[in-house]
């Protein structure tokens, strides 16, 4: 097949393509056994492209190694050795002792290895490993105990002379599990990386010299055969962009997918009515924001006009709302949902669960009371906005009454769980969906909105704004978020004041933290105590949620009211208890985290969390931010100890600061991309070498050039190159959606 040149797109050479690296079996290559083919396909590698993406995870650059004859006793280092004799036996004690005598040319020590009897077959006389570990003395011996080991040569007893001749040592991830060394790895790349010659490019000479990118044969070459460290650097830099860079394709053209064939209603965003209403913003919103007894706050404004925008424009809005705990998510969403249904529309918000969208309805309900819709055949004009609640437990008669609404169109504004996206569920005519949500609002509720909005024959599509309150990094958001166009809310309302956060570690200043919540009960505010997470099982968690209630009842809040609140409980009760709480008839709120998201008691000033070093730095964040919603002082307790060094880094974090995003940046620090990407990171997509927090330029680049290329060429047809790369490193969902033509 010829690739090069004739499209005249970005790609120009002639070379091995990954596809055809990902359709040949590991086990062409002479040096991969049937035995070793069952070890690598055991541990996940199974074409030679497979192997080819395994990296080194460090290199060894021999002649920077320590010499033994330099180091002291207490010194931490890595000797490069060779095994000079191996003793297995045991010691009174029973335990099992491998005792090996190297020896690095400049001088030899013990290694000692206690209860690793395995070791004696793994390191046999003449091979060469590098031992990681401290040095000390025994008998006036130098001497490793327990290193850590890295084989380099020598597996099976015999001596190999590949790993020896480079100066750099190229380490891979290696499982003893399934026995492979990173030697023999690295014999198995070095001959795969021979075979494959000379690689295809999909970026041009230009483009490569433009983005100061190696082309794809020196960077295979470089990451895994360097000859000097240096070598790596902009290896891994032109890897780590194609990864990116793929990703960043698959969301394009995923973003194209979806605005093919879609249908925009253009909402009717007159910019001369705009002009007229005061603060620029159609009537309807223009009232509601009049109504409010606060001003917009400056992010709040910009949002809004780039929402106004995107409705009256020729696509359906696909955009992503971003705003720390407290920015005002809500006042956006209802200022979008009444452009809806300023021009005839109606509007529907999405909860994650029941006790949400009942709060939402609530807070929504109560904003909008008295505001008038335009209605041609009523006498005067106008209406009543109607807004209803629309949840799977809801009494039979109420559903179908709800359900009559939104197909007559009497309803403007519904509020619901994801049943709002079943069946039988029909609107009149729905204009702009608001999805209130942390996790993804995938392809097929995507699909589902759509037919809801054309279900009326000649509807259009919804506009659709999807709300986190969780802030991620912009370059986390560009991998997860990267189909949608994005808003933040940077600003707070004004009059905030921090929530004033310790991390009680103590008992006793555990009891400080009781203290505080029975000194605002008594001046009239209101608290919370999250219970400890119980992985696995909400029934457990329940139970001790139900006893950690009684419990404080009867001991640290003796006198107080206390209320209950888990996720066992039936909805009408949940509804009940944080009626309860928000109408002030309870002092507190002992709960699991069913009130991480979205429960707003502006009179509660105080959370308690219980075993808070279990919990992770963005849902702490949002327990958070449960208090100080009113201008009250309010405060936040972390009890317990930390579980880890992590733990101790996530509080200590909380403490320290109340933002959002710089939370956001410190919890991908410590996990690195994959748990945020999440379940958006499957198989061949997953970033190997790319890093999110030191790789922004890269992600940038590839970003700007993928929307590039798939503004002119959404299907990729005029880069059949990238469109195979694409096709055979996507999982099959994917790559069926993109390229369903
Ligand atoms: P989020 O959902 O982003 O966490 P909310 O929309 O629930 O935040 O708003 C938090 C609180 O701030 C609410 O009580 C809301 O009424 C109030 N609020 C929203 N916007 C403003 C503003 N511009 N000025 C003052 N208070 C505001
Ligand atoms: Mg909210």
């Amino acid at each position: 097949m010829n690739e090069a040149g004739s499209h005249g797109g970005t790609e120009g050479s002639h070379g091995r393509t990954l596809t055809q690296l990902a359709v040949l079996d590991v086990g062409v290559l002479e040096k991969v056994t049937p035995k070793k083919r069952a070890a690598l396909g055991s541990w996940g590698v199974d074409s030679v492209l497979d192997l080819l993406w395994c990296y080194p995870r460090r290199y060894i650059d021999r002649t920077r190694q320590a010499d033994l004859k330099d180091l002291a006793v207490g010194d931490e280092a890595v000797v490069l050795a060779t095994v000079l004799s191996v003793e297995s036996r045991r010691t009174r004690q029973g335990r099992s002792l491998v005792q090996l005598e190297v020896d690095d040319g400049t001088g030899s020590m013990r290694v000692v290895f206690f209860n690793q009897a395995w070791r004696a077959k793994q390191l046999r006389a003449g091979a060469e490993a590098l031992f990681f570990g401290k040095l000390d003395s025994f008998r006036n011996k130098a001497q490793m105990t327990n290193p850590v080991v890295d084989l380099l040569v020598g597996m099976e007893g015999h001596v190999q002379g590949s790993a020896k001749t480079g100066r750099i040592i190229p380490v891979y991830p290696q499982s003893s599990k399934v026995g492979l060394t990173s030697w023999e790895i690295g014999t198995f790349v070095a001959e795969a990386l021979r075979r494959a010659g000379v690689f295809a490019d999909p970026l041009d000479p230009q483009r490569r010299a433009e983005l100061d990118l190696v082309d794809r044969t020196v960077a295979m070459s470089g990451i895994h055969a360097p000859e000097t460290i240096e070598e790596t650097i902009p290896a891994r830099r032109r890897l780590a962009f194609d990864e990116l860079f793929r990703l960043q394709l698959a969301l394009m053209m995923r973003r194209h997918a979806l605005e093919e064939g879609a249908r925009a209603i253009r909402h009717r965003v007159d910019p001369a009515e705009a002009q007229r209403a005061s603060g620029g913003f159609p009537t309807l919103v223009t009232r509601f924001l009049d109504s409010l007894p606060f001003e917009p706050t400056g992010a709040q404004r910009r949002v809004l006009a780039a929402i106004f925008d995107d409705l009256a424009g020729p696509r359906p809005m696909h955009r992503l709302l971003q705003g720390d705990v407290g920015s005002g998510k809500t006042v956006v969403a209802v200022a979008t949902m009444l452009a809806a249904v300023q021009g005839g529309h109606q509007a529907a918000l999405m909860a994650p669960t029941e006790v949400l969208a009942d709060q939402h309805h609530l807070a929504i309900g109560s904003m909008l009371k008295g505001l008038l819709v335009p209605d041609p055949e009523r006498l005067g004009g106008e209406r009543p906005l109607s807004v209803r609640l629309l949840t799977a437990s809801a009494p039979a008669a109420e559903r179908r009454s709800t359900m009559e609404g939104l197909a007559s169109g009497a309803i403007d504004l519904v509020v619901g769980t994801h049943a709002l996206l079943t069946d039988a569920v029909g609107f009149r005519s729905l204009g702009a969906v608001v999805v209130d949500e942390q996790h993804r609002f995938g392809v097929e509720q995507r699909s589902a909105l759509r037919e809801k909005g054309r279900g009326a024959g000649d509807g259009g599509d919804p506009d659709l704004l999807v709300m986190t309150a969780t802030p991620i990094p912009r370059t986390a958001a560009m991998v997860v978020f990267g189909d949608l166009e994005m808003s933040v809310l940077d600003e707070l309302p004004p009059g905030r004041t921090p929530i004033v956060t310790r991390w009680a570690r103590s008992d006793l200043e555990a009891i400080e933290a009781f203290e505080r919540v029975r000194r605002e009960v008594a001046a009239g505010r209101q608290a919370y105590v999250v219970c400890p997470l119980v992985e696995g099982s909400a029934k457990i968690e329940a139970v001790s949620a139900t006893e950690e209630a009684e419990r404080l009842a009867a001991g640290e809040f003796k006198g107080l009211r206390v209320g209950l609140l888990h996720g066992q409980m039936k909805s009408s009760e949940k509804e009940g208890v944080m009626a309860s709480f928000r109408d002030g008839a309870l002092d507190v709120l002992v709960a699991t985290t069913v009130i991480e998201v979205g429960i707003d008691v502006p009179n509660a000033t105080v959370m308690l969390i219980e075993d808070a070093g279990r919990f992770g730095i963005a849902q702490l964040h949002q327990l958070r931010g449960r208090v100080g919603r009113a201008g009250h002082e309010s405060y936040c307790y972390l009890l317990g100890d930390a579980a880890s060094a992590d733990a101790a880094v996530r509080l200590e974090a909380l403490e320290r600061t109340t933002d959002g995003f710089e939370l956001a940046e410190i919890d991908l620090d410590l996990r690195g991309e994959g748990t945020i990407l999440g379940s958006r990171q499957k198989g061949r997509s997953d970033l190997a070498l790319a890093r999110l927090a030191r790789d922004r330029d890269l992600l940038e680049d590839a970003r700007r050039i993928a929307e590039e290329i798939t503004e002119g060429d959404p299907s990729l047809a005029q880069h059949p190159l990238l469109a195979e790369e694409l096709r055979a490193t996507l999982d099959e969902e994917d790559a069926a959606f993109l390229f369903k033509s």
